[in-house]
């Protein structure tokens, strides 16, 4: 089970996958980590049940076909637990039945395996373009403003082209404005990771997004704060 910091929480779009057929799930996984989606992945019914009701997640990938709690009374039992975040059920099943079956069981979608990544990726942003929430609002300071569900950013109007990272790293910083965000905090929520090895990484990629979000800009929205770490506000306070 990992440990969510009150902060983490709030910073990016969690997705959990419950699926036993690692392959599948890593794979999955990877797909949407490189899309900046936050995820986490346990491998039977009775776990998937426990984090969903545990943690506020915006979207969970739900297998049918799993040990211990098959994927429908997973379903049923999360739902009875109150979760409310969208359900998109993967399922080797085509069957009509199993289909309708989960979504009486309160899924809010459904893919048959074998799905194309892609396919499954415009239905992740579907479901949560749809059900909205406070993570599908667009973000702004100043006139820098970004989209969570397009993952869009622009700044007076004009695109900006950001890579996964430097996009974790800005939707961090436009969430948490005005806050001095340290080294560690940024290294743990945009990296996973450990603070140690990711010194100099961090501050390459503030440079990075300086570069695309203020160079041209007469106010700087990025600023140093010396001895703590970095801050995102407007230049008027
Ligand atoms: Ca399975």
């Amino acid at each position: 089970m990992p440990v969510i910091a009150p902060w983490y929480n709030r910073g990016v779009v969690r997705i959990l996958i419950v699926e036993d057929e690692l392959k599948v799930a890593s794979f999955i996984r990877r797909a949407l980590e490189e899309e900046s989606y936050a995820v986490d992945v346990c491998s039977d019914g009775v776990q998937g049940r426990d984090m969903a009701s545990e943690v506020d997640y915006d979207l969970i990938l739900l297998d049918l076909l799993l040990p211990g709690l098959g994927g429908i009374d997973a379903l049923k039992a999360m739902r009875d637990a109150g979760v409310t975040a969208p359900i998109l059920i993967l399922t080797a099943r085509s069957k009509v039945e199993q289909r309708v079956k989960g979504l009486d069981a309160g899924a809010d979608d459904y893919l048959t395996k074998p799905f194309a990544i892609e396919e499954l990726l415009a239905r992740v942003r579907a479901l949560l373009r749809r059900t909205g929430g406070d993570t599908a609002g667009v973000l702004h300071i100043d006139d820098l403003l970004l989209n969570p569900v397009t993952r869009e950013v622009t700044r007076g109007g004009r695109r900006i082209e950001l890579t996964s990272k430097e996009y974790a790293l800005l939707e961090y910083m436009m969430r948490n404005t005005g806050r001095v965000l340290t080294r560690p905090m940024i290294a743990e929520h945009v990296w996973d990771l450990d603070f140690d090895t990711f010194t100099n990484v961090i501050d390459v990629y503030i440079s990075y997004l300086r570069n695309k979000i203020d160079r041209d800009h007469e106010r700087a929205l990025i600023h140093t704060v010396r001895g703590s770490g970095y801050t995102l506000k407007a230049a008027d306070g």
